[in-house]
């Protein structure tokens, strides 16, 4: 950290068995995927010191895996000034087909980001790890943890390196991205308890003689599902399923099976050819208890996998990571009321969101793979219900978008805490553009000072200043770092 006011100290730098002195840093990150990527950059842009630590050597991607970056977090790249970048490298979608006639207006989404955006997950790294590169994240590529034990006063983590080499690291906190095989949540002695929900789904980047009329062409057959979407660029993510090819996840895939699944779940297979990456694999629908077990956390696919359906995996890891930072930053700077409960509240208002996506991703598998003519039924119902009420829909798209989370009030926070600040204007520019200075934003009315409340985990000195529009405004916000409503008052 620049501004050293830590309210703890790393008085021991031995490891564990007492023998190798170790190097210190103020929080690890281990697992440089999308998660680990923007939670490290937010920590360093703070002034923390972070080392983030990846298994893969430097330069091999995650490949294209993630697909869809829905509206709130491309809210979230914005308040880091990564949303427009993000959007150049792909296409938007304004209409979503969840399954059967089910679709969803994105048009119709209360936020500057009233689309889908169609990119490859390494876009979405490339950008989080220029950002957290610059912000001065250590990185140590080709090294893995192997174990780490935590005491009073910080983690002790061990790792693998480059040729085998050891390397132990000590920090005031550690946080495990490392991905749903985490080694972080093996660690701590957590389980992650759940069931496999879909077999033996191939995945394939081709380019297409005949692309599709629609921009995101998708049906199942009850036996069968596929569908293809478009990155912009000219290569396709074609998804598909077949009840009747249900084989380990070892098992080869040739372009072949991906052109028969098309043809039959679509109808056509587009002249798919050249592709550049094809893949089976399985999904399970798995959650960790707890998000935290003392200085230690987890996040994103550590914490929590699902289905593929809806796209929300990176999504929801995105948000773990924007929830988590400030929470960390208020408290290495020590200038959080009361740490514990800040740090608390991570698995407080993530674990649920969490839960919901699983539940929800898991609803929207199931009901595609519907086929059974009950099931057929039930899902021609829902996706008539859903189409036709306006309120139904209007979850949906707050739910899958990511815009309608919301978390527990705060206590003597008001009305509105807990709920997304939307992007308004502002006297000094918009509040998202506000938030890019990674602090908390007191909006207040004109010619007014009003003081933060006693709970508010920041500094008045830290605080960005802004002003409403409209004169007639009485109100006073406080606007949490990852663009939440802290306090209302007026
Ligand atoms: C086929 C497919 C399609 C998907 N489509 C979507 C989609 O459309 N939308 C969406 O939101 N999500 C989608 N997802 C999910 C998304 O890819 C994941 O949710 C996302 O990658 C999770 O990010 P993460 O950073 O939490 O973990 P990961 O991306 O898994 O990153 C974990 C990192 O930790 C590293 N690591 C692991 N163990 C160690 C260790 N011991 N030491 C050091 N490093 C370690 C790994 O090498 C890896 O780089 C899809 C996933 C798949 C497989």
């Amino acid at each position: 950290m620049t501004d050293r006011r830590h309210a703890m100290s790393t008085t021991d730098s031995r490891t564990h068995d007492g023998r190798t002195p170790a190097a210190r840093t103020d929080v690890i990150v281990v697992g440089a995927g999308p998660t680990g990527l923007l939670l490290a950059g937010d920590l360093a842009a703070a002034g923390l010191d972070v080392t983030l630590v990846e298994r893969r050597p430097a330069g091999r991607s995650n490949l294209t895996r993630a697909f869809g970056v829905h509206a709130r977090t491309l809210e979230l790249l914005d308040t880091r000034g990564l949303a427009d970048a993000l959007e150049a490298t792909g296409t938007p979608l304004a209409r979503m087909r969840l399954f059967g006639r089910l679709s969803l207006d994105l048009g119709r989404l209360p936020s500057r980001y009233d689309h889908l955006l169609i990119t490859p997950q390494y876009e979405v790294e490339r950008l989080l790890e220029q950002r957290a590169a610059d912000a001065g994240v250590t990185f140590r590529h080709d090294t893995a943890l192997r174990t780490l034990h935590q005491d009073a006063d910080g983690v002790t983590a061990e790792f693998t390196g480059p040729d085998g080499a050891p390397l132990t690291l000590r920090a005031h906190h550690l946080v495990g991205t490392d991905g749903h095989r985490s080694t972080v949540r093996t660690a701590v002695g957590l389980p992650f308890p759940g069931t496999s929900v879909i077999r033996s789904i191939v995945l394939a980047d081709v380019r297409l003689t005949d692309a599709p009329a629609e921009t995101l062409s998708v049906n199942g057959t009850g036996d069968t599902f596929a569908f293809i979407a478009p990155f912009g660029d000219g290569w396709y993510r074609v998804m598909g399923w077949d009840r009747t090819r249900q084989v380990p996840d070892s098992e080869p895939v040739e372009l072949d099976e991906v052109r028969d699944l098309a043809r039959r779940a679509l109808g056509t297979d587009h002249g798919m050819h050249d592709a550049r990456w094809i893949s089976r694999f399985h999904s399970d629908e798995r959650q960790v208890p707890a998000y935290r077990v003392g200085r230690v956390f987890l996040a994103g696919d550590a914490a929590h996998v699902h289905s593929p359906a809806g796209g929300q995996g990176m999504n929801t890891g995105l948000q773990d990571a924007a929830n988590l930072s400030w929470k960390l930053v208020a408290v290495h700077r020590g200038e959080a009321p009361d740490p514990e409960a800040l740090l608390d509240s991570y698995q407080t208002e993530r674990h649920p969101v969490g839960a919901m996506v699983l539940r929800t991703s898991g609803a929207l598998v199931r009901l595609a793979m519907a086929h059974t003519p009950a099931a057929r039924a039930l899902r021609a119902l829902a996706a008539t219900c859903v189409s036709a009420l306006r309120p139904l829909s209007a979850k949906a798209l707050g739910t899958v978008s990511g815009l309608g989370i919301a978390y527990a009030p705060t206590p003597g926070g008001g009305r509105t805490s807990g709920r997304r600040a939307p992007d308004v204007p502002l006297r000094e520019g918009r509040l998202h553009a506000l938030l890019r200075a990674g602090e908390f934003v007191l909006i207040a009315p004109e010619g007014a000072s009003p003081a933060l409340p006693s709970f508010a985990p920041t500094t008045a000195a830290r605080a960005v200043r802004a002003t409403w529009t409209d004169p007639a405004r009485r109100t006073t916000a406080l606007v949490r770092p990852d663009g939440y409503v802290l306090w209302t008052a007026g």
